[in-house]
């Protein structure tokens, strides 16, 4: 993989104060750029969070999905076990943008998430975890604690061994009890 690395920087945040690093994908189409958000002193088996990006939700804050919630869970957590979000540039599950906010209008009509992302032509999740890796191998983590309740992320980061999975616990409300249904019963997330 042909990556560029940035310097480390600060970034204080309403979370706590971190040190950032990004890490951009060199590709002829699409190049994907990621941020790493961390605890100057690491954990030695850190609490990890990889968190795909979701632009309604984590900018917007969407009531449509739970990111934002768990995004500021995790950070608030990263802050307080000297943790790591990892942060992917895999908006909508990988599709992209334009196709999420489709997939949204298919949505508007009736279709689940699934069903919708199916209509258009894609997985229900089209994301990978390539870069995972690569980061963590980068800061020599080998070993992590991972916060998700999706154990097929589990299986998807190769090369590191999770000796932990923590689990993330958000309280639903009226616009995404039916998405987080979907991801619990047919998405195997144990929510
Ligand atoms: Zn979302």
């Amino acid at each position: 993989m042909n990556i560029e690395i940035s310097q480390i920087a600060n970034l204080p945040s309403r979370f706590g104060n971190f040190k950032v690093k990004a890490f951009k994908e060199a590709c002829a189409d699409g190049c994907k750029e990621h941020l790493v958000i961390y605890k100057e002193n690491l954990d030695e088996t850190p609490i990890v969070r990889v968190h795909s990006e979701c632009l309604t939700g984590d900018a917007i804050g969407s009531l449509k999905c739970d990111c934002r919630d768990q995004l500021e869970y995790a950070l608030a957590l990263a802050e307080e076990t000297n943790g790591m979000v990892i942060y992917l540039r895999q908006e909508g599950r990988n599709i992209g943008l334009l196709n999420k906010i489709n997939a949204y209008a298919l949505q508007d009509k009736g279709l689940n998430t699934i069903e919708a992302n199916h209509q258009l032509g894609f997985a229900a999740d089209e994301r990978t975890y390539e870069m995972v890796t690569y980061i963590l191998h980068h800061f020599n983590i080998h070993k992590i604690k991972l916060l998700t309740n999706n154990p097929d992320k589990i299986n998807s980061i190769n090369d590191i061994e999770i000796v932990e999975r923590v689990p993330i616990i958000m309280d639903s409300n009226e616009f995404n009890e039916d998405y987080l249904d979907v991801k619990k019963d047919k998405m195997g997330h144990l929510l």
